[in-house]
């Protein structure tokens, strides 16, 4: 992990010792291929509605795109942001964080861009600026990963073509006016952007346990994109698997238990990411420092 100054100037260059194992990382279609390889998933049935039953034994009927319904005996929703699983068990919907998120990306980074790799180096690389942040994350296979972060309204690209890559380009450009050339080669250099707004659901949102119907990862605590939500996400589907598998309890009292634990561990971790987002994107870019050097070994 390393951080630059708007100027370019390196301020932390955290490597991993040998023995360092905090941290691994592995690209998410690899990882999705490892986990649903062996399994029989049907793709492209999307969940339009989930409606608990009225009865203990009535089941959950689940509505799909395609017009065709199923009842189930539980229901996990693990669908996202915009989950159609999460009105079955709360009111609640995600909220606006005031930081916006614009994503690109650069291929072959070792061949077609030698002086951003270098930049860059073998993990991340982010700069913070006054209510902005520039973030660049390797994946495998040479790819790059670049997310410009900035405070704005909602509407902030009201004039701006989000398919005009090449208006999309600009107006980042002057949003991150005056920063070093290396650093914003990373934007002149990316590939298509992707529109992010950062949402987010209540710190410890929770809901009346509803029989048969549950939520995980964003669709039951979506928070600020801070290294925690694929990771509890993953967690918590292993965990609520093994608690149903090493059953014969109840399912409902298995279900409920598996929700308290989740909304202890999700509300701290909401608390955290949404004081990190705080002070990453901040008027005064010397937090953003100061909270890496909090949570980075020394
Ligand atoms: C820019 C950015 C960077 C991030 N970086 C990190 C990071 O470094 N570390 C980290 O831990 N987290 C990170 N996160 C957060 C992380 O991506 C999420 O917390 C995580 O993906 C949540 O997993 P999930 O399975 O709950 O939801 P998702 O990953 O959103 O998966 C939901 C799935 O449900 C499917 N789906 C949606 N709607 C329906 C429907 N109606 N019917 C059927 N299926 C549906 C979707 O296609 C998708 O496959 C980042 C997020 C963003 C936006």
């Amino acid at each position: 992990m390393r951080i630059l100054a708007t100027d370019g100037t390196v301020l932390r260059d955290w490597r991993p010792r040998p023995d360092d194992r905090a941290n691994p990382e592995i690209d998410r279609g690899q990882l999705r291929d490892l986990l649903l390889g062996p399994l029989d998933v049907q793709w492209g049935r999307d969940v339009t509605q989930v409606v608990p039953g009225t009865r203990d034994d009535d089941g959950v009927l689940v509505h799909f795109t395609d017009g065709r319904q199923e009842t189930f005996d539980l229901v996990v929703g693990a669908d996202g942001a915009w989950s159609r699983g999460r009105p079955a068990v709360s009111p609640v919907t995600p909220h606006y964080t005031g930081v916006t998120s614009v994503e690109t990306s650069l291929d072959d980074v070792d061949t077609r861009h030698p002086d951003l790799a270098r930049l860059i180096g073998d993990g991340s690389m982010a700069v913070y600026g006054v209510n902005r942040a520039l973030v660049a994350q390797r994946n495998s296979g040479g790819h790059v990963k670049v997310y410009a972060q900035f405070r704005a309204p909602l509407a902030w690209h009201a004039n701006l073509d989000p398919t005009d890559t090449e208006a999309v380009r600009s107006s980042l450009l002057t949003l991150f006016d005056g920063w070093a050339t290396p650093v914003l080669d990373l934007l002149r250099h990316g590939t298509a952007f992707v529109h992010r707004p950062l949402y987010v659901l209540p710190v410890s949102h929770t809901w009346t346990h509803v029989p048969g119907v549950t939520l995980l990862g964003d669709a039951a605590h979506l928070m600020p994109p801070l290294g925690a939500g694929a990771n509890l996400a993953l967690l918590e589907g292993a965990e609520l698997a093994e608690s149903i598998a090493a059953g014969p309890e109840d399912l409902d009292e298995t279900i409920r238990a598996f929700e308290e634990q989740m909304w202890a561990r999700a509300g701290k971790w909401a608390k955290i990411t949404t004081a990190g987002l705080k002070r990453l994107v901040s008027p005064d870019p010397a937090e953003a420092l100061a909270l890496f050097d909090q949570v980075q070994p020394s």
